[in-house]
């Protein structure tokens, strides 16, 4: 008998376990939409061009395996924070900017939520509701308390931006408030300019603590400085300023782990100190990062034709992702007779859509479509081609009604 007879079967994950119905589905017409990985037209993975061209060059320089420091690898972690905020920002300029390399966004968020729980340990973190599903379980697991503030209007498939800024003023003053960067995952419903602007306006008559999760810089706008636009925002204004980076989707290095927390800070002494407490979680934790990843946007960043070149590469896997929205929406416009309005896919921006479709409609797409999606209804366009967006949107009108 074992001592661990008692432990209970954990429920699959509901992102990741998408995948694994999909793979044992039989069904020749079956789609993946659930998880949000980049595919081409012929929904193939993808690395990309630049990737294999920096590690041609990692090879020929014949770089060693010696571990790196705590904080990650110097050139990376440079090269990342001047991505993020732009080289001249004063923040670098200032010595103001806590970089750390992270195990790819999620464990660059883990890592700052570890801080929180340190050294704000009566503060909170809200988040929008609904949010990328990992959110309240790198919380809970790191100990940090944290509740919701609403987001999405079922009404309008748009932002509930009343109830939004409502919430956010609510909450305690000091909070941390999560904000997605860019290509709000789940939903694909970001702020305007004037409203981030507003949301601006609300943290820093609370005294909140902005704390970005940026997983889609340059795949949503296919611009790096365009999708960078609210994060600069909030440094601009003067706020201390947590971001978590993530190049899963924007150089598809998503088993690399290869991201960052980066934590602007008030002053070159604060960011030191903050800094020297983040490496010390980090070395109970997992010791060091891995180096491979972090090489390589090192090296794409640090050279400017595959800077050039990968911006490139970036705005053609954005176009893909726009050209499928428009079929999609095209395609459900032609064919649903009901008069529904289906223009909300045309404002949502980022790999992911949000359908509307309720928990029994999206179970609906799975077991009779063979569409493996998300219960939320959200579908990944990152894993659709335009030849098969007749066949779904017959499923989400069948779906649907
Ligand atoms: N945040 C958001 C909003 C995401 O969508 C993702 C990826 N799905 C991540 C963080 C983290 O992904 P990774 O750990 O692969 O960087």
């Amino acid at each position: 008998v074992s001592r661990f007879e008692d432990v209970a079967m954990a429920p699959p994950d509901p992102i990741l376990g998408v995948s694994e119905a999909f793979r044992a589905c039989t069904n020749e017409s079956k789609l993946n939409l659930g998880v949000g990985a980049y595919r081409t037209e012929d929904l193939q993975p993808y690395v990309l061009n630049v990737v294999k061209k920096a590690e041609k060059l990692m090879l020929e320089k014949g770089e060693n395996k010696e571990y790196l420091p705590i904080e990650g690898l110097a050139a990376f972690n440079k090269a990342t924070a001047e991505l993020l905020l732009g080289a001249d920002n004063h923040s670098i300029q200032s010595q103001r900017v806590a970089t750390v390399q992270g195990l790819s966004g999620t464990g660059s968020l883990r890592l700052a939520a570890a801080f929180i729980n340190r050294y704000c340990p009566n503060s909170k973190v809200l988040i929008s509701s609904p949010t990328w599903g990992n959110h309240k379980n790198i919380f809970n697991d790191a100990g940090v308390p944290w509740s919701e503030y609403r987001y999405y209007d079922p009404k309008t498939v748009g932002l509930d931006f009343e109830g939004m800024i409502a919430d956010i003023k609510a909450a305690p003053s000091g909070s941390f408030i999560l904000l997605h960067g860019c290509a709000h995952n789940p939903t694909g419903i970001d702020p305007t300019p004037e409203q981030w602007t507003k949301i601006a306006d609300v943290l820093e008559e609370k005294g909140h603590t902005p704390f970005f999760d940026v997983a889609y810089q340059g795949f949503a706008s296919g611009s790096l400085d365009e999708d960078a636009f609210s994060v600069r925002l909030f440094v601009e204004r003067g706020f201390e300023v947590f971001v978590a980076q993530s190049y899963s989707k924007n150089l598809g290095l998503y088993s690399e782990r290869i991201g960052a927390i980066n934590v602007i800070c008030s002053s070159s002494g604060v960011a030191n100190r903050v800094k020297s407490q983040l490496k010390r979680l980090a070395r109970p934790m997992y010791s060091n990062p891995p180096v491979h990843g972090a090489r390589i946007v090192a090296n794409v960043v640090g050279d400017p034709n595959l800077f050039s070149e990968w911006k490139a590469e970036m705005e053609e896997m954005a176009g893909r992702i726009k050209n499928v929205r428009k079929r999609l929406y095209d395609n459900l416009s032609q064919k649903d007779k009901s008069g529904k309005d289906w223009s909300f896919i045309l404002r949502q921006i980022g790999m992911f859509s949000y359908t509307g479709l309720n928990t029994s409609q999206s179970e609906n797409m799975t077991n009779k479509w063979h569409v493996y999606m998300t219960k939320d209804g959200r579908i990944s366009l990152a894993g659709l081609s335009l030849a098969k967006c007749d066949y779904l949107a017959d499923a989400i009108i069948d779906s649907y009604h």
